[in-house]
C-alpha cells in the first residue's frame, strides 16, 4: 500500500464520471465511466465486504471506488491503490494489462474482470485494516501480509492455483514475510502469506492479533 506517498495522490488525475454513484447498500460509491462497470464494481465490492466482515474486518466508513487508467508511483506503475486520507480506492481498468504486468506474472492469465475483482479485494482489505485499527499505525509488512493472504483467500480456487503453481512453495515460511520479497516477487509473497494464513491457529484470529498490535511481522516492532 503506497500510504507514505498519499499526498502525491492529491495531484493525480482521476478519470471516471463526474459524480460518484452510490451502490445499492449505500456504504460504497463508485466513480466509473459506464453503468455496466459501475454495477459490476458494486456487486464485487459488496460480496467482498461481506466476506471481509466475517474475518474481523467490518466496514466502518463509506469507501469510494474510482476507475482510473493509471496509478502513478515513484518506483513503478501500480494496478491499484488505497488512499487512506480519502477512504478512496483507485483501480486501473483496462482490456489489456500487458503494459503494467510482467509477462510471467500469473495475473497475465486472468481475464480483466477477474483481475479487477482481485485488485479490489486487496485494496478493500487495506481500507478495512485502516478502518479497524483505530489510531494505531499498522506496520506496512502486516498490512501487506493481511491484504495478500486475503486476496488469495477470496479468490476463486482455480485462479489461486495459478499463483500457487507460479510460487512453487511446499510450505509457508515466516522468513518470506518480508517487504523486500513483496517488492521483488509479489505473487510469491502472496502465495506464502496465504499458505501461512491457512495454517492452524492463524487465519482470521491472527489477523485480529495483527490489527491490535499483539503480534507483528515487523522486526522493528516485535
Ligand atoms: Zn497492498
Amino acid at each position: 500500500m503506497p500510504k507514505l506517498i498519499a499526498t502525491l495522490f492529491l495531484l493525480a488525475a482521476v478519470p471516471g464520471s463526474a459524480q460518484p454513484v452510490a451502490c445499492p447498500t449505500g456504504t460504497l460509491t463508485v466513480d466509473a465511466g459506464s453503468d455496466a462497470l459501475r454495477g459490476s464494481l458494486c456487486q464485487s465490492a459488496e460480496t467482498l465486504l461481506a466476506r471481509l466482515a466475517d474475518c474481523g474486518l467490518p466496514q466502518q466508513r463509506p469507501i469510494n471506488i474510482v476507475e482510473v487508467d493509471t496509478v502513478a508511483h515513484p518506483f513503478a506503475d501500480c494496478l491499484a491503490a488505497y488512499d487512506c486520507a480519502f477512504d478512496r480506492i483507485r483501480l486501473v481498468v483496462r482490456d489489456d494489462y500487458g503494459d503494467l504486468v510482467a509477462a510471467d506474472d500469473p495475473y497475465m492469465s486472468f481475464p480483466p474482470e477477474v483481475l479487477i475483482h482481485t485488485l479490489l479485494s486487496h485494496e478493500l482489505t487495506h481500507a478495512l485494516i485502516e478502518q479497524n485499527s483505530a489510531d494505531r499505525e499498522v506496520p506496512l509488512i502486516d498490512h501487506e501480509y493481511i491484504a495478500n493472504a486475503l486476496e488469495l483467500e477470496l479468490m476463486d480456487p482455480a485462479w489461486r492455483q495459478t499463483i500457487l503453481d507460479h510460487a512453487m512453495l511446499d510450505r509457508p515460511s515466516d522468513s518470506r514475510i518480508d517487504i523486500w520479497i513483496y517488492r521483488m516477487s509479489p505473487r510469491r509473497f502472496a502465495a506464502n502469506a496465504w499458505l501461512h494464513f491457512r495454517q492452524a491457529d492463524n487465519g482470521c484470529a491472527l489477523i485480529g492479533r495483527l490489527l491490535s498490535g499483539e503480534v507483528s511481522f515487523d522486526a522493528a516492532k516485535p
